[in-house]
């Protein structure tokens, strides 16, 4: 586990982004959408690292997630028909290892710091009233770096709720999100031990979730999700392997066949496409893709090619709630079904999810609950609350409610102001 990095305010940014001068976001025709055409300007991007912790372990094929470092990105816009600055607060889902993704917090923080702030910083948002013209715009400044698709969603994310504070909209009504609740499932950890993994499909039940994912990864399959579907013979289960098999090792998953199971998850290596395919074919249980789908182009060749039956669509994963709302618009027309995975984040990346999922061709209750896992620390944006298997979609003005200031200080490692 990484130690602490000392509090400490810094002032970094090698200007990577300067040489540009301010760019121009947004992009759509002005009035578009029937609103006002309007400019803000980013005036500040600040960084802070928090380290969190789970309350459990979660175990996957690819190791024990307990430590949870966060780096959050917060904006500032000036500018429109309003005296003073708005600010919003955005969520990178990078992990501490690089190990689901090729991102992971301690490089995300860089290329937020060295890259993607300081072409951020000074650059003009125009929004007419459709929101989706600003989040391409920021999209189209980002996309100047290659990859860092978490990275650039923190950032996006950040504006996203400055300009939605500014107008006084909701991110779900700013998407038509008519819904105020979506139904949550929750995440158990590889089932190694059987009893315990039992104890915890049996909480989350009791806690309302309305479907459970279990990792699996090969010699922790078959055996004991047959035992937990027998348990459970009624619970919406789906298993989640993150492309631990290959072609040949995954035949014993045939054995999970006749489990009635929602979907079994990435099974294969990411890139492996064709081999996905092949299992469509040969499975009655749905094929679900998450990290092979790494952003909305994608979901076109996976829907060319017939390589899933459901894609987990993770706003944070994809670049942001613009790429996400473009992937699914094209798993929509594809026929393909959809849900909303977690990222083990803070309630803010869980209120832009839940807002996500809230829009039609959501199969599958989301990951949006707090409890799967909880953290070891206060929340510093403040917890999901479940009721009746659902939670709330953010009403008010921004994507989520702001951070408490007395949490998030006492979580806060480093901070970083953005310089060009
Ligand atoms: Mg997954």
């Amino acid at each position: 586990m990484p130690a602490a990095a000392s509090v400490g305010r810094h002032v970094s940014g090698r200007g990577a982004g300067a040489a540009s001068g301010a760019s121009g976001l947004g992009g759509g025709a002005p009035g578009a959408a029937g609103g006002a055409r309007r400019a803000f300007r980013i005036v500040a991007v600040d960084l802070q690292r928090l380290d969190l912790h789970l309350a459990a372990g979660h175990r996957t094929s690819y190791g024990e997630e307990r430590y949870r470092p966060v780096v959050l990105a917060r904006v500032v816009v000036e500018g429109g028909d309003v005296a003073g600055g708005a600010e919003g607060w955005g969520e990178c889902a990078a992990l501490a290892e690089p190990t689901y993704d090729e991102e992971y917090a301690t490089g995300a923080w860089a290329v937020l710091r060295d890259h993607l702030g300081p072409r951020l910083l000074g650059a003009e948002v125009v929004t007419d009233g459709d929101v989706m013209h600003t989040l391409h715009g920021v999209g189209r400044v980002l996309g100047a770096v290659r990859g860092h698709r978490m990275a650039k969603a923190c950032l996006e994310m950040a504006v996203a709720d400055a300009v939605l504070r500014r107008s006084g909209r909701s991110l779900a009504s700013a998407l038509g999100v008519e819904t105020t609740h979506v139904a949550a499932g929750a995440a158990v950890g590889l089932p190694v031990d059987l009893g315990r993994a039992r104890d915890e499909v049996a909480g989350a039940v009791a806690a309302g979730f309305s479907r459970v994912r279990v990792k699996i990864a090969p010699g922790c399959d078959v055996g004991p999700v047959r035992s937990l579907r027998s348990s459970f013979p009624d619970l919406a289960l789906q298993v989640d392997a993150n492309g631990a098999y290959g072609r040949d090792g995954a035949r014993v998953l045939d054995g999970l066949d006749d489990l009635g199971l929602a979907c079994v998850e990435q099974p294969l290596d990411p890139a492996d496409l064709l081999g996905h395919a092949e299992l469509v074919r040969r499975w009655r249980t749905p094929v679900c893709l998450d990290e092979s789908v790494r952003d909305a182009a994608d979901v076109d060749v996976v829907a060319a090619l017939g390589a899933a039956t459901l894609i987990c669509l993770k706003p944070a994963r994809l670049g942001g709630i613009g790429p996400a709302v473009d992937a699914h618009r094209r798993a929509r027309s594809a026929g393909i079904g959809l849900w909303c995975g977690g990222m083990l984040q803070t309630a803010r990346g869980r209120a832009v999810d839940a807002a996500v999922s809230g829009l039609p061709g959501f199969v599958l209750a989301g990951d949006l609950g707090a409890a799967s896992p909880a953290f070891v620390e206060p929340d510093p944006f403040g917890g999901v609350e479940l009721r009746s298997g659902s939670v709330k979609v953010y009403q008010g003005a921004g994507v989520g409610p702001p951070p408490d200031a007395d949490r998030l200080r006492a979580v806060t490692v480093e901070e970083v102001s953005v310089v060009r």
